[in-house]
């Protein structure tokens, strides 16, 4: 079978900004996904920041989550605490009819304790997907062990999905990538896992260029998605402004996948 066929056809694809910021962002992005195939609309609740910042709009963003569900679009936002997917949860699955809903745990958040909360409380509804991103330094185990956490409390596998988003550059970095993939390693954790694998070109590669050249490069592998940053207005993003797409550089990047 044709690999790039396959990743096109089975694709989960999540796409939209970084950060939730405003309703006006939020709402402009949600009319500009619901023109595209996009499976869930990113845009966090909280972010997780290097140094202090924006970090979110936070639970007063919730009431705009629900307005995006109200559009018909499946909502992702990434969850910090149990009580961070409880609050969204609570807010969102009474309108969510159909559809699903999609909360993530980043790569920065490595207590364990803390994933197998979270994961306990998204299994509490069949609607509620639960993404997990690799931790931010290259270590097989500690990755396999982030997926054990999470199935220890009886997730189930169904309302799993795997993300690979780089490891922190360590010296050797000739392509100023703000990660450095390792495709091999995730290809193994999805094989050995049996779960879906998406990939994250915004956070591996850092800047625009970057981030088209990685979606296309990721096609030689088995993913089974995208997860990637694309904001109305990226050069006034209040995070993540240099490695945001816009949504016609999305289409761009969307349409060379399907060209493969
Ligand atoms: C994000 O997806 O917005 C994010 C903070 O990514 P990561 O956890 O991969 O750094
Ligand atoms: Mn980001």
């Amino acid at each position: 079978m044709n690999k790039h066929k396959k990743i096109v056809k089975n694709s989960i694809i999540i796409a939209g900004p970084c950060a939730a910021e405003s309703r006006e962002q939020i709402i402009t992005s949600a009319k500009e996904a619901k023109k595209r195939k996009v499976d869930f609309m990113r845009v966090s609740l909280w972010k997780p920041r290097t140094k202090p910042g924006f970090d979110g709009l936070g639970k007063s963003g919730i009431p705009f989550l629900i307005e995006v569900v109200k559009m018909g679009i499946n909502p992702a936002t990434e969850v910090l605490l149990p009580s961070h997917a409880k609050a969204v949860m609570k807010a969102v699955l009474p309108v969510l009819k159909q559809g699903k809903l999609l909360l993530w745990i980043g790569s920065r958040n490595q207590n364990h304790i803390v994933q197998q909360q979270i994961a306990k409380v998204t299994s509490k509804d069949e609607r509620v997907m639960l993404l997990v991103k690799n931790q931010p330094w290259s270590d097989e185990a500690h990755w396999e062990g982030i997926v054990e956490h999470v199935l220890s409390v009886g997730i189930n596998k169904e309302n799993l999905i795997l993300c690979h988003r780089g490891f922190g550059p360590n010296g050797h970095n000739p392509l100023g990538l703000r990660n450095i993939p390792d495709y091999e390693m995730s290809m193994r954790i999805k094989m050995k896992t049996g779960l879906p694998m998406v990939f994250d070109p915004s956070h591996t590669g850092g800047l625009v260029p970057n981030v088209l050249k990685l979606a296309k490069e990721a096609l030689n592998h088995d993913f089974d998605g995208a997860m990637v940053e694309v904001h109305p207005d990226p050069t006034n993003a209040l995070t993540d402004a240099k490695q945001q797409l816009t949504w016609e550089q999305f289409d761009r990047m969307v349409k060379a996948y399907e060209k493969n």
